[in-house]
């Protein structure tokens, strides 16, 4: 059996300094504080805001709700975006998407200021994360990653690494953050050919392609490090799953993530440790 990377040691680690960072902060009249916008009332916005809200408490970090009616306008909420970015007691905005169809999502996303952009949705955090340069915030599941692997002390440098998925919130930057660690990364998507050869032949395995235990197998073989970033309810088994076929997976593979308890463990750590890091830089 393999080795279960578990999240919650990889968020205590991140909580404990994000903690010392609150306290510096505040000696200093430093408040930090998130905003927060949610249109409407989905079940994950709302699930998503109270672990938010939870973790952010723990470690002192102060959240400004800002919830909007499902009927609210592109300009109304474009309006609000320029006044919380203007409000020097808010120092990150973090939007719940996706946004209803009748709103241009990316617009909303490049109106935050990209100093208060925390989980990485402007072009300019883009740019950073993609350049490799370390400014900018990069989305927090995709950090939630790396602070993983930091955690557990799994080299990149130098190791094959896929990652399957190419979304902007997961699976580009989470190439990009393991490319700019020296990573030798292959990206794979819906149309790669022989996914699960190219997969097995990868020691570092990021599966993000939202499709419950998708990844059977067929994949894995000894010595591979898989983490796991989807999440799914399986009706008939009435539990939490990932995009990777667990119990045959953890049968093979070195080291892997659970689902519930591995990656999402740690996005709100990422997210209140990014609003932090903004509210130092001021
Ligand atoms: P997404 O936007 O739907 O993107 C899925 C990606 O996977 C796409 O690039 C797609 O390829 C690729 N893909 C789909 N089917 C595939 C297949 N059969 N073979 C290879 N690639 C395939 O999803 P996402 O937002 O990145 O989310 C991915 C997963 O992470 C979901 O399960 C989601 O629930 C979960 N998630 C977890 C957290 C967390 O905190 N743990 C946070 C957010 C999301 P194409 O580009 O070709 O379409």
């Amino acid at each position: 059996m393999s080795v279960l990377l578990q999240g919650k040691p990889a968020a205590a680690a991140l909580d404990m300094d994000t903690i010392r960072r609150v306290n510096e902060l505040k000696a200093r009249g430093i408040l930090p504080t998130l905003a927060v916008l949610r249109v409407g009332e989905r079940q994950d916005d709302l699930s998503y805001e109270r672990s938010i809200l939870r973790r952010a408490e723990t470690l002192g970090v102060a959240v400004k709700k800002h919830a909007l009616p499902p009927t609210v306008g592109e300009e109304a909420i474009l309006s609000l975006i320029r006044d919380l970015n203007e409000d020097p007691s808010v120092h990150g905005i973090l939007i719940m998407r996706p946004l209803p169809a009748s709103i241009d999502e990316a617009a909303v996303c490049e109106a935050i200021a990209p100093e208060k952009d925390v989980d990485g949705v402007t072009r300019a955090s883009m740019a950073a994360v993609y350049a490799g340069r370390g400014e900018g915030f990069a989305p927090c599941t995709a950090e939630a990653c790396m602070a993983i692997l930091d955690y557990y002390g799994i080299v990149q440098s130098g190791k094959r690494a896929v990652v399957v998925g190419r979304s902007l919130v997961i699976g580009r930057p989470v190439a990009a953050l393991l490319t700019a660690r020296d990573a030798t990364v292959t990206l794979c998507h819906s149309r790669t050919a022989e996914l699960a050869r190219v997969i097995r032949g990868s020691e570092l395995v990021i599966a993000a392609l939202g499709r419950a235990e998708y990844l059977q197998k067929e994949c894995f073989t000894p010595g591979q490090t898989v983490l796991d970033v989807g999440i799914h309810f399986n009706e008939e088994k009435q539990k939490l799953v990932g995009d990777v076929a667990f119990e045959e997976a953890a049968s093979i593979v070195d080291a892997i993530t659970p689902v519930p308890g591995g990656v999402g463990s740690v996005t709100t750590s990422v997210l209140c440790r990014h609003v932090v890091l903004a509210a130092e830089r001021g």
